[in-house]
Order: structure tokens, then sequence, then C-alpha cells
């Protein structure tokens, strides 16, 4: 018997670019909640931010915040695996955020480079820059292993920046709104992770993985799953994956795309009969 197990990128990919709404992939949403398969998110977001999508989604899986930073894991969800003392069982698998930010401070005054991350703005700034509400401008700004940016330098001060950046143990990844700066970790750690999780957890199952993504940074968790979903998407360059997997493309743009392949992939292997 298969299990499947869906990871997804959220801005772009489960998320309108614009307006945020996932509204368009309600159908297969609702699909994979009446099978009970897992859909981990995993995107640069905060825990912050995804606790209010996870309520909206009415989703109680394990989630994986700021690219691979951390992993949550609800209490009880593996039921042999030991628990942490962090909130919703938090586990740093990257960074900690004050050491970035402390790092980024450094390379400012030494170098001069124009760039602006989170740490630098008033909620209404960053609220004004992403188009996010006050309030969850806030929750954006609440991080725990990663730091977003807008580079406002040349392309060639950016080479030398993410050479600095990585002497000083750190890298950076383009998103599809901002640079994150952020430890040795990507969206795959929290992925690779799960998996071995969820392969203790359904022993007696055969695990089918799944990701959608929709920018290079879902480049390394499309290339851990069995199933690379890329969503087409008119603001991001697509990621390039190098996998043996064939890599599904939707032809439709985000949560669009989103519900098309998943609804593609459940014909492919519905639980329901097994
Ligand atoms: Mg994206």
């Amino acid at each position: 018997m298969n299990q499947l197990i869906i990871f997804t990128d959220l801005d772009g990919t489960l998320l309108d670019h614009d307006n945020y709404s996932w509204a368009a992939a309600r159908e297969a949403v609702g699909e994979l909640r009446a099978r009970q398969i897992p859909l981990i998110l995993n995107s640069s977001k905060t825990a912050a931010e995804m606790e209010q999508l996870r309520d909206d989604l009415g989703n109680t899986h394990p989630f994986v915040v700021e690219n691979g930073g951390a992993v949550y894991i609800p209490r009880g969800y593996f039921p042999k695996m030991p628990q942490s003392h962090q909130p919703n069982n938090m586990q740093l698998l990257g960074s900690d955020r004050q050491e970035i930010l402390a790092t980024l401070q450094g390379i400012k005054l030494k170098k001069d480079y124009q760039f602006t991350s989170f740490a630098e703005l008033s909620a209404q700034e960053l609220a004004a820059l992403t188009g996010l509400s006050l309030d969850a401008a806030k929750r954006a700004s609440m991080r725990v292993s990663s730091e977003p940016l807008t580079w406002q330098d040349s392309d060639e001060n950016l080479i030398n920046f993410r050479q600095t950046l990585h002497s000083a143990g750190l890298r950076l990844l383009k998103g599809g709104r901002f640079y994150h700066v952020m430890g040795q970790t990507d969206k795959a750690t929290g992925v690779s992770l799960l998996i071995e999780k969820y392969r203790t957890f359904y022993q007696a199952r055969t695990l089918v993985t799944v990701a959608l993504g929709d920018a290079p940074n879902d480049q390394g968790m499309l290339e851990c799953v069995d199933i690379p979903v890329v969503i087409k998407s008119t603001k991001s360059e697509p990621p390039i994956v190098e996998t043996e997997q064939s890599i599904l493309y939707t032809d439709k743009i985000g949560p669009e795309g989103w519900n098309q392949a998943i609804l593609q992939i459940l014909k492919q292997y519905d639980q329901k009969e097994a």
C-alpha cells in the first residue's frame, strides 16, 4: 500500500503570489484532508505566519519554517519521538537568527553594501514593502533562524556579499520576493528529517513523497522526493531540478497549478481503495 506525503512551498505555489490566497487549491486541499494524507508546509515563512495558515487550512501536520531553519512537530504526532521543550516541539536545524543579524551588521559596517534586512524595518515599513497587514508584517518578522533582505546594490557586489557570507558559514538564497540569509540548511533539510520519521511511522506502507515549488529556493526540496512538481510562475525563474525522477510541470500558475497537480497525483495513487 502506498502512503503519499506532500511537501509544499507557499508563496507562488500553494498561495497566489499577489493576494496570498489558496482558494484555487481548495478542492485538492480537501481531498488530501479527506484521505488523511500529510500536507507539510515548507517555506521561508515564520512559525507565527504558518500557524495562522495551518488553522485556515485545517492542517495538523508538522511544518518546516524559514527555508529549513527549524521544524515544528505537534506533540505526540510521532508517538515514539523524544519531545523538546520548545513551543510546538520546535527543533532548530539551522543558524540562530541573532548570530545572523550580528554578521550582517558587521558586513554592512565594513563594506557599505546597500541592502535592507527585515530587522532594520519598522512593522509599518515592512507592511508597505510586503503588502501585508500590520499584524501579518509583525508575524513575518518573528524569526528564529533566517533573515530576509532586499538588495539595492550592484550584481557584482552581490557576488562579493555572497562570498563574505559563505566565509561566515552562512548562505544566501533567492526566494520569490527576497533574498534569505541563513545557515547551512535549506528546505530539503526539514524534508529529509520528516521523510525518515514518516518511514518509521508508516513501516508497513511504501512512502511516495511529493514536493511542490516554484522558485530556485525549492530546488533542494524538489530533489529529495519521488515526485517533484514545478509550479508555473510568472514572477520567478523556475528551479533547476537535478533528479532521476520525472518532473511534473504544471501549465497553470500558483494555486491553480497546485490543485491540478495534486488531483492528478491522487488519481494515480488513490488511497481510497487500498
Ligand atoms: Mg515560492
